[in-house]
């Protein structure tokens, strides 16, 4: 595509990013890579997992949950523990979580996940960067 007015608008395979934690490969788009204030991250989980650090963002996150089979996304597959404002919440179906400017979210928990599931970050933030927290945010695998 090159020599073409709006090549550097396709994005063909310079996003996909090997993440030992996610199953195959991600989307990501942190960095400045969509050239708007908008970063991105698409990824595939399919064992048991968590990311533990309450933290905050100075700009708006939004976290999807999304069944791995796209004729049926509403089936999760999973239990996910999802802690935002210091409220727990369990999510067992199709979900967007919404996260305003400054709202702690975290510990997120894959409790139980008996399928693959999509996992979709879009953020209002050029640069994607780790929350405000007391420690760095964390990602481990739970046995
Ligand atoms: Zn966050």
């Amino acid at each position: 595509m090159a020599g073409k007015k709006y090549a550097h608008c396709i994005k063909t395979g310079a996003l996909l990013r090997s993440i030992p934690h996610y199953t195959g490969q991600s989307i990501v788009a942190h960095e400045g890579e969509l050239d708007v204030d908008c970063s991105i991250g698409y990824h595939c989980i399919s064992k048991k997992m968590s990311f533990d650090e309450p933290h905050t963002h100075d700009f708006h996150e939004t976290l999807c949950f999304i069944g791995g089979n796209p004729q049926d996304i509403d089936n999760l597959g999973a239990e996910i523990e999802f802690t935002l404002g210091g409220e727990k919440h369990l999510i067992t179906s199709a979900t967007v979580v919404s996260i305003p400017p400054h709202l702690e979210h975290c510990p997120i928990v894959f409790k139980k996940v008996t399928k693959p599931l999509i996992f979709l970050e879009i953020s209002r933030t050029r640069n994607w960067k780790s929350g405000k927290s007391s420690k760095p945010k964390t990602k481990k695998v739970r046995k």
